[in-house]
């Protein structure tokens, strides 16, 4: 069996067979079938491989090796496009990692252009994902921030809230970022009690996801109530509810871990 996606950073020698993506502007362009990849005679067709500001490997798609290139904003295509968002909802979950994946590898190259500590014009470095600075030797990697997000459960009653930052009306499971320092079961503990005032007990590590907005990586928890009353913080929530299976408002989109959470739980009930 052909693995879905294989990593890799370094651009084949030729290119002739590799499909590319398209960005510009955090978006993917789409061919008129509504794919996002283009075969290289396509891009060159477009005069998108003279046109793009970056260009980097991917990895291997079903064998195939692929790339992303970066137009842009001023060079936005007319085609059609997806917006990031919705190319993280769907539902292939490999192709949703890779389209997050070439957001990142963009994102990262277009934020870090100067050594940080001496301001020298940084390098790529062709063996691995990095950039170099050719003066104090500095190596930049990929930026990831690691956040938990957690299903706190009572029963079969379900912790969701309303956060003040959501743009959508649903309810969702508690998510925020780990401290430097911190274990992500110690981060978990900590949002949990800062963010509704309540203590957890048991913890179940349920899997991650990356999430490109611009460069998180979500730990996914189940918890089980231990104790406190809820007392939502207003800075971060607008109202924390417990929901009941039978009794559910408006859930996260499919393909977010949020909502595999939720999902999880309900599976292990209904049988239960
Ligand atoms: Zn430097």
């Amino acid at each position: 069996m052909i693995a879905a996606f294989v990593h890799a950073t370094e651009l084949p020698a030729d290119l002739t067979h590799a499909a590319g993506l398209v960005m510009a502007d955090g978006k993917l362009i789409l061919d008129s079938q509504g794919s996002p990849f283009w075969s290289r005679s396509e891009l060159e067709h477009e005069g998108w491989c003279d046109q793009a500001s970056s260009e980097h490997m991917l990895g291997y798609w079903q064998n195939q090796p692929v790339v992303v290139l970066g137009l842009s904003p001023e060079s936005m295509p007319t085609h059609a496009r997806m917006s990031l968002r919705q190319a993280m909802f769907m539902a292939d979950e490999k192709l949703q990692a890779l389209a997050g994946r070439a957001a990142q590898v963009l994102t990262w190259e277009r934020d870090y252009r100067f050594c940080s500590r001496c301001a020298t014009a940084l390098t790529v470095v062709t063996h691995e994902r990095a950039l170099i600075c050719p003066a104090c030797q500095l190596t930049f990697y990929p930026r990831i921030n690691p956040c938990i997000i957690v299903l706190v459960t009572h029963g079969d009653a379900m912790l969701l809230a309303h956060g003040v930052r959501f743009v959508q009306p649903f309810f969702s499971c508690l998510a925020g970022f780990i401290e430097a320092g911190e274990s992500a079961e110690e981060a978990l503990h900590r949002e949990v009690y800062e963010e509704v005032g309540l203590r957890v007990g048991e913890l179940q590590y349920f899997r991650s996801q990356s999430w490109p907005f611009p460069h998180s990586l979500m730990l996914g928890y189940h918890a089980t109530y231990l104790s406190g009353k809820l007392r939502p913080d207003p800075e971060e929530i607008v109202e924390a509810r417990w929901f009941e299976p039978d009794a559910l408002g408006s859930l996260p989109p499919e393909g977010s871990l949020a909502r595999a959470l939720i999902d999880a739980h309900l599976r292990r009930v209904c049988r239960g």
